[in-house]
């Protein structure tokens, strides 16, 4: 048995409605696992006790959606639309990422992500271009030491290239990854462009292709910028046998109200990325809409070339995008806007902790302070300039924290972040290579 943990003190939001909030609370931690949440807690002989007085305790957070080899590319998009964001980022940057580009980019991501408070990512690796890519992008999530999906690629078909062949390595190789990484930390998916970028025939035939290894696949779809979109895509592969439990549409923002209820009959993720949507044209956020009609929804962050912080951000982003949308409703239907917000502080938690690992069939694992769940949990300090004094904990953790007071950071029950630093002895070369690295694939790129 390992060294209990006794988490002593905490103002506790536990996101399970069986245990509820603790205004003062315990809770205690064994072997990576969630043992006991309770008002008190009695320390077991060995334990490490952390005074955690002054501190919101809330599960890790859930990132239903990033590009983590991108934090190679970090802030690169900052004026890009999409056009710019595909030609520049994808065709001229992950293009030319080579296996260790990928791994230390990865191992970086999963730094920032821990930073500020996630614990769970679903990494859509489109540089995932060869098995050793694949590998790469492994190791440096383990390295990182987060929760995580990686969501593995079919690569781009060349021209006249045979994409059965193609695709058939890359299965190959997802099934030996799938046997070895059943359980444990990191787990494999499959990832797809999807049928709203190419004709339809070769998209279904991938899908179909990468359904052979039983895992989910995750597709972008919805967006109105997208270059094939086609309108009632998810009744069409509802059609196909391809809309499941096993599918995660991705940003999914334009379709109509009727499919979100199909989808959710039929046990769909979908993933919402506000800020990226909403700054490049994509829509409005489907997820409110999604979540209404019973879709198991998360929400992610998307492009690190573009934006970063974690999730509260996204979170912020969308509610006050939503809420814009609702009070415009009801002046332009002459009412007033409504006495208090629709949407609380609390729900908008509850899309990036237990709904977000419900949206990525995660939520037996994480996503909530749940005895027998692993332990993945933040500490947030609510005595600092952003967060003093202490009023309602959901709202000051959503409207008011940052990065900066999300002290502590437990993934699986080891420490990952501890007094406000991350604990990755390599961390600070990590981020030297990853400077040098971008500099010279800028330089590259440019060229
Ligand atoms: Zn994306």
């Amino acid at each position: 048995m390992g060294q209990p943990i006794l988490l002593r003190g905490a103002l506790i939001l536990s996101m399970d409605p069986a245990i509820g909030d603790l205004p003062q609370g315990d809770i205690l931690v064994q072997d990576g696992t969630i043992r006991a949440v309770a008002a008190s807690i009695p320390a077991p002989d060995g334990a490490l006790v952390v005074d955690c007085a002054g501190r919101i305790a809330l599960p890790g957070m859930v990132n239903g959606h990033i590009h983590l080899a991108q934090s190679m590319q970090r802030g690169l998009s900052t004026e890009h639309a999409f056009g710019g964001y595909f030609q520049t980022i994808v065709l001229r940057h992950s293009n030319r990422m080579t296996p260790a580009d990928v791994q230390l980019a990865d191992h970086a991501g999963g730094l920032e992500q821990i930073a500020a408070g996630v614990t769970t990512v679903m990494d859509w690796s489109r540089e995932t271009m060869s098995p050793d890519h694949a590998d790469a992008a492994l190791a440096g999530l383990d390295a990182a030491g987060i929760r995580a999906i990686l969501a593995y690629t079919a690569p781009p078909i060349p021209q006249g290239g045979d994409a059965a062949a193609i695709h058939g390595r890359m299965i190959a190789h997802a099934r030996s990854l799938l046997a070895a990484r059943a359980e444990g930390l990191v787990r494999i998916w499959t990832c797809l462009q999807g049928p709203d970028f190419t004709p339809l025939e070769p998209a279904l035939a991938d899908m179909r292709r990468l359904a052979e290894l039983g895992v989910p696949i995750a597709i972008h779809t919805g967006a109105s910028i997208y270059p094939n979109r086609k309108p009632g895509l998810l009744r069409l592969l509802d059609a196909q046998g391809l809309l499941n439990e096993r599918l995660q549409i991705v940003h999914a923002n334009g379709h109509e109200p009727a499919e979100y209820k199909l989808a959710a009959e039929r046990g769909v993720m979908l993933c919402s990325t506000p800020e990226v949507e909403m700054r490049m044209g994509h829509g409005h956020p489907a997820m409110f809409q999604a979540a209404a009609a019973g879709m198991k929804v998360s929400v992610g962050t998307d492009i690190p070339s573009m934006v970063g912080g974690g999730l509260l951000p996204q979170l912020r982003v969308a509610l006050a995008a939503e809420l814009h949308r609702i009070n415009l409703a009801a002046l332009a239907a002459g009412q007033g806007v409504p006495a208090t917000p629709p949407i609380t502080a609390r729900q908008m938690l509850e899309f990036a902790t237990i709904g977000g690992a419900r949206g990525l069939g995660l939520d037996r694992v994480t996503g909530s302070l749940t005895p027998g769940k692993r332990a993945d949990l933040l500490l947030v300090r609510a005595d600092q300039p952003l967060t003093a004094p202490r009023s309602d904990p959901a709202g000051l953790v959503l409207l008011q924290a940052s990065a900066g007071e999300i002290e502590t950071v437990l993934v699986d029950g080891r420490f990952r972040k501890r007094d406000g630093r991350l604990v990755d002895p390599g961390a600070d070369a990590v981020f030297a290579r990853l400077q040098t690295r971008a500099e010279e694939m800028a330089a590259a790129a440019s060229r």
